[in-house]
């Protein structure tokens, strides 16, 4: 067996020895300096940000806004004004879907999203839609379960006004070609809205260079928080976007006769933020970018191939997605319900995801009701995936 190529599960202290932790693309362990962060936030630091003339506030604001500053960096955005926070990538979804779609689509226009898409990447679609008189076209995959791109060409048009695709399939791990994904979108004077969730931790982003107009993820996902995530946006397009919710700190200016609104980020940040896990997430890519994605992207790809390799080898089993996917490999077996897989591997401490994904019309289109889903993270190593394909044998052992 290899040996570990990172040697980083010293530093998750809810990971406890044997426990093969495969199932980070529904949420990440996280590292003690996320955790230290957290607890020195609310334990040593803690003040409001914004509203305080008190030296403690200001620090804490100055604290706020440089994990706004470090996202920005992160991602490569070009200024932290175009860095909004979230409560995490369903939120930054519909925000956008109501701030900037529901006032600029008309009857007859139309979004594209593509089969894979995880439900916060339709639904909050569908309901703009709806209220507008937009439609709704569906790119499909390739037969290895990529974003049909050449498809998708031949699909839009001049009414669509917006392409949504995912980053990374949270299912099949397929990669989306963003710059690809926006020339397409560009072409026909459409906005590319890029759900990176399951990217971030995974793969160098660089929002503005691949093209994107919008970009949302969740901390949770990178190591972070939950309760944090990311709307990234062009400046003019957020610039132009009425604000979201009502309420303390995002107001220029109130009188009952007008209230005026205060230029983005704040102007979609209403009420006390989630302050504390800002600089969470701020520790969470701190962590990150020491490893280094390129260095995470290579770890991950080799536990996929090993994963995809010793399941493969197994009679019953069917492997969803391409061989080059980024960290996750769905699968299923022939005559066993993947809950029943999740179960019998829980008993053997492998933690997997059985279920929908929430992409409950890529299930359709498998023809399944659900798969079994391994995802990996920077803390696993070739051990775990021994004892995942070892598990799975004892699975269709059971079921003869
Ligand atoms: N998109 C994708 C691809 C995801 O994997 C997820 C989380 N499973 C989401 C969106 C939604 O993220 P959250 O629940 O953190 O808002």
């Amino acid at each position: 067996m290899a040996t570990r190529p990172l040697d980083t599960l010293a530093d998750f202290p809810a990971i406890p020895a044997g426990w093969a932790y495969l199932d980070t693309a529904a949420t990440a362990q996280k590292p003690q300096v996320v955790v230290d962060a957290i607890a020195r936030a609310y334990g040593e630091t803690y003040a409001t940000v914004h509203r305080g003339v008190y030296q403690r506030s200001a620090d804490m604001t100055l604290a706020y806004e440089a994990a706004r500053a470090r996202v920005a960096r992160f991602i490569g955005a070009g200024s932290p004004d175009e860095i909004v926070f979230v409560r995490g990538a369903t939120e930054g979804i519909n925000l956008v879907a109501q701030c900037w779609a529901g006032t600029v689509l008309k009857p007859g226009d139309r979004i594209m999203l593509s089969l894979l898409e995880h439900h916060s990447n339709i639904v909050p679609w569908q309901m703009v839609a709806e209220r507008t008189g937009a439609a709704i076209d569906v790119a499909p995959l390739t037969a290895d379960g990529r974003i049909d791109l050449d498809a998708m060409a031949a699909m839009l048009t001049e009414r669509h006004k917006l392409v949504a695709l995912a980053h990374v399939s949270n299912v099949l791990g397929s990669i989306l070609d963003v710059p690809a994904a926006a020339a397409l979108a560009h072409r026909v004077g459409a906005k590319l809205l890029v759900d990176g969730c399951q990217a971030v931790p995974r793969l160098p982003v660089d929002v503005a260079a691949m093209g994107a107009d919008f970009y949302v993820f969740s901390g949770h996902k990178l190591y972070g928080p939950t309760g944090i995530g990311v709307l990234w946006g062009r400046p003019e397009l957020l610039d132009a976007m009425p604000p979201w919710q009502g309420g303390g700190a995002m107001i220029d200016r109130v009188t009952f006769e007008k209230t005026t609104y205060a230029p983005p980020p704040g102007r979609f940040e209403a009420g006390t933020p989630h302050i504390v896990g800002a600089l969470g997430l701020h520790a969470a890519i701190d962590y990150v970018d020491a490893i280094g994605l390129p260095t995470i992207h290579a770890h991950e790809s080799a536990l996929v191939a090993q994963a995809r390799e010793g399941l493969g080898a197994i009679n019953s089993v069917r492997l969803f997605g391409p061989d080059d996917s980024a960290g996750i490999v769905s699968f299923a077996i022939e005559g066993v319900h993947p809950h029943d897989i999740g179960t019998i591997l829980d008993e053997s401490r492998v933690a997997i995801r059985a279920g929908h994904h929430c992409a409950q019309p890529l299930m359709d289109a498998l023809g399944l009701p659900a798969t079994a889903r391994a995802s990996f993270g920077v803390y696993n190593g070739p051990e775990d995936v021994a004892a995942l394909v070892k598990g799975v044998e004892r699975v269709t052992r059971i079921f003869g």
